[in-house]
């Protein structure tokens, strides 16, 4: 907007060149060399003007702006009337079941304000590529979606909305995660923070590691792996459905998110120092510890057939992928993948939905209806 301002203060046409005394030539060369170029433009302390997206330099997050929006659904277009029998009958789940069910909503229903809250009151104020500033708009969208998706199935089966609500207050094991999360968060939302200098931008890319491949990228790990063995066994369809959905969107939001990480450390490679490197490895080992401990306490015992155990090795599993993706050496040797059957959800096409359920196919557009 300030740009904007001053370019219209000093561009007054005719008039404006003749007042100020400069041949009306000489202002349209001295406006076009203020251009942007493409070649100046930077992820993050970038002086050119953020109003205009184009000319592109980071195509790759238009690209996952344009996937984001082929990708659009909504809460509400999912069936929960099976969830909501299941729910209701005394014999429908067990008690485990039911337990996993509420621990997941109880994270789930504030970790997408938490990460909302992140992005448009903190990340997005210092990003200065339009490009990823298009795509952070989507994606804080897409954060109130599973927000308003998380809400819906507490009020589809009429759970008390002010213990799920307020889990991230009461349950430790979720309370600790968000613990851990919040001084990153309080980093980037602080109004007197601003990046410039070594130290201000490394605050930074910490925030946004921890945000993508912390958060987005292993938190949310042990709550979808439940909820979509849930619906392998025929149990909580819907909720798996959302669930499904969220996990496309999400690991969107992590890849995104990796690669505004590593755009960053290609154009200040000053930042990725050898200490630097370890204050990472270090927060990682400290969140598979803390989201094992939520796995410990959401499965006392083995439930669906998955357990705390088989969850150690899947976090360490995707620790080491976190850590690949970012140009860091793996945290634990050998580390498998208990649940190859999660890729494939990831990848989630329409001919792979095997709910069977209602897909809507946003891709092919022009379906609105204005009655
Ligand atoms: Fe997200």
């Amino acid at each position: 907007m300030l740009q904007f301002e001053e370019q219209r203060m000093t561009s007054g046409g005719a008039a404006g060149a003749a007042r100020a005394g400069q041949p009306p030539a000489a202002e349209a060369e001295a406006l076009r060399l203020r251009r942007v170029d493409v070649a100046d433009k930077r992820i993050i302390n970038g002086q050119t003007d953020v109003n205009q997206l184009v000319p592109f330099k980071y195509k790759w997050a238009w690209d996952k702006y344009l996937s984001a929006c082929a990708n659009h659904w909504m809460p509400q277009e999912i069936q929960m009337s099976r969830d909501i029998e299941l729910w209701k009958s005394p014999n429908g789940l067990t008690e485990d079941e039911r337990r996993v069910v509420k621990r997941n909503l109880g994270f789930f229903v504030t970790a997408d304000s938490l990460a909302a809250n992140n992005i448009v009151l903190g990340t997005y104020r210092h990003i200065t590529a339009p490009e990823c500033r298009q795509y952070l708009l989507r994606q804080a969208f897409e954060e109130a979606i599973h927000t308003h998706a998380y809400q819906y199935i507490v009020e589809s089966l009429q759970l008390d909305e002010g213990e799920v609500f307020n889990a991230y207050h009461e349950i430790p094991s979720i309370r600790d995660k968000d613990e851990f999360l919040i001084p990153f968060i309080d980093t980037l939302t602080d109004p007197s923070f601003k990046t410039g200098t070594a130290e201000n931008d490394q605050k930074l890319l910490k925030s946004l590691i921890v945000f993508a491949c912390i958060m987005e990228g292993l938190f949310f790990y042990v709550g979808f792996t439940q909820i979509l063995a849930l619906g392998r066994q025929n149990k909580m369809t819907g909720a798996a459905e959302q669930y499904q959905y969220i996990l496309r969107d999400e690991s969107m939001h992590c890849n995104f998110g990796i690669d505004v990480i590593n755009t960053i450390k290609l154009e200040n490679p000053h930042l990725w120092t050898p200490e630097f490197r370890e204050e990472i490895r270090a927060l990682m080992l400290k969140a598979v510890e803390l989201e094992y401990r939520y796995a410990e306490d959401t499965m006392p015992r083995g439930v669906l057939g998955l357990n705390a155990a088989m969850f150690k090795e899947y976090l360490r599993f995707i620790a080491n992928r976190r850590c690949q993706q970012i140009g860091l050496d793996p945290l634990f040797d050998g580390a498998a993948n208990p649940f190859p059957w999660m890729a494939e959800m990831i990848d989630l096409k329409k001919e792979k939905n095997f709910f069977e359920t209602r897909v809507t196919e946003y891709q092919t557009g022009g379906a609105l209806s204005w009655n």
